[in-house]
């Protein structure tokens, strides 16, 4: 089966390059390096220019949205026009952690979501117990036709119904391979599979049957299978849709 991963962190990982090494083998066809900040951004641009297999984002995380000035959001744009950097993010909102105010979260997103209408890029979502703020934001500043992905979606069917009618795509994690969790896999279940993307977020949240390791983008494997078997499509076929999506949400 073919792999990608849409969402990584591969330049929080000590051992990254040994990663990397195991992508062909693995049949990983390309993966996402998300962008958390100025100098993380500035990190996967270097990574992505030294391997072929990995594009990234750029951007700033909501965690990391305290005392940023305006030459933060200036770098954010230059460095989004980069020739690997396929989207803007993780931007978003996170209540769940209060690193920062809500005033500079909400300034941090409003700004990159104008960024990304500039440079014509897609979103990469982080929303965390926000989801109706985080909502009103994007149709207050208004949609481009790029859209982009709520990444590790964790809210219910309805809440991902408003996001998807938006144009966005929902991006399913290793979460979806826990027991119980219905909420999720009701989400699966009922959003069309032209709409959904796979993601690891590695080194956080591995899946079953590695929970409790370090993640890998390799893993998005056991992402890709239990979607298939809750969406009733076999994995192999499932995979290609997956390439094809994301390569077309990331214009790869
Ligand atoms: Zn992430």
């Amino acid at each position: 089966m073919k792999l990608v991963d849409t969402h990584c962190h591969l330049n929080l990982i000590d051992n990254k390059e040994d990663i990397i090494k195991t992508f062909d083998e693995n049949n990983m066809e390309f993966v996402i390096e998300i962008g958390i900040n100025v100098e993380n951004s500035f990190e996967n641009i270097e990574l992505a220019n030294k391997f072929e297999k990995i594009y990234c984002s750029v951007g700033i995380h909501p965690n990391d949205s305290a005392n940023l000035t305006n030459k933060d959001f200036d770098t954010i744009k230059i460095l989004a026009q980069n020739k690997k950097v396929v989207a803007i993010g993780e931007i978003g909102l996170d209540y769940y952690r209060e690193y920062t105010t809500k005033k500079e979260q909400f300034n941090s997103l409003s700004k990159q979501i104008q960024i990304a209408q500039e440079v014509k890029l897609p979103l990469i979502l982080h929303i965390r117990e926000a989801y109706n703020d985080a909502f009103e934001i994007l149709v207050n500043e208004g949609i481009s036709d790029k859209s982009g992905v709520v990444h590790c979606f964790s809210s219910d069917w309805k809440t991902a119904k408003k996001f998807l009618d938006l144009g966005f795509y929902i991006g399913i994690d290793g979460p979806i391979t826990f027991k119980n969790n219905h909420k999720l896999v009701e989400v699966v279940k009922n959003t069309p599979v032209e709409y959904l993307l796979p993601e690891t977020d590695s080194p956080f949240l591995t899946p079953v049957p590695f929970r409790g390791k370090k993640n890998n983008p390799i893993y998005v494997k056991y992402i890709i299978e239990k979607i298939a078997e809750i969406k009733d499509i076999p994995t192999e076929h499932l995979s290609e849709i997956f390439l094809e999506n994301s390569k077309k949400l990331f214009n790869i």
